[in-house]
């Protein structure tokens, strides 16, 4: 058990799908004030976060050096430490929950996003479809923000691709609002 997000088809995407959430996703990961790329590393946890035109993959820090369960705050140039993105746009709710790191970890399960022009991915996936469920488990980890920004994307560009989730709509806000306010749409997101 753990805290898992899921989409549905898990399948390839469409070339000009793809284009679409490799634009936006690329977009909140260049921003300064939002910070996705402190959050995020390589699939296996470390390294760079594979961002390109036919492949998405990333996962959480698994070198972060954290103390053991601390609360990891939202990193913004010139401010230091806040508590969540929507603190950063004044819209902080104190109920909604704080994401944090675990025995020592940033990281959990890698979430993998490609398109039909990914050979390598396409020959994977009809080889064992078992291995691309359409889920990810993030435990609520740093990275799960990342993780629920690029599901956002997803949902948009993709028809008829739903989102769920082991978290209310309250546990998304700060996605939705990082989307709304750098993409133009996120707020009107919803779980199906
Ligand atoms: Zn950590």
């Amino acid at each position: 058990m753990g805290y898992s997000h899921y989409w549905a088809p898990g399948e390839p995407m469409e070339e000009r799908e793809f284009a679409g959430i490799f634009h936006d996703f690329s977009r909140l990961y260049s921003l300064e004030t939002g910070r996705i790329k402190d959050i995020i590393r390589g699939p296996h946890g470390e390294g760079l976060p594979i961002i390109s035109d036919s492949l998405i993959s990333f996962n959480g820090d698994r070198h972060c050096r954290h103390e053991s369960d601390k609360k990891v705050l939202f990193y913004v140039p010139g401010k230091g430490e806040i508590l969540t993105p929507s603190t950063l746009y004044g819209t902080h709710v104190e109920s909604s929950p704080v994401r944090t790191c675990s025995s020592g970890k940033c990281s959990c399960e890698t979430i993998t996003l490609f398109s039909t022009a990914n050979r390598k991915f396409v020959d994977l996936y009809e080889a064992d479809n078992d291995f691309f469920l359409g889920s990810v488990k993030t435990n609520y980890k740093p990275y799960d923000l990342a993780v629920q920004c690029l599901l956002i994307i997803l949902n948009r560009h993709v028809q008829n691709c739903r989102i769920s989730s082991d978290g209310d709509d309250e546990y998304w806000f700060d996605a939705k609002l990082l989307c709304q306010m750098n993409l133009g749409y996120g707020l009107s997101f919803h779980l199906s």
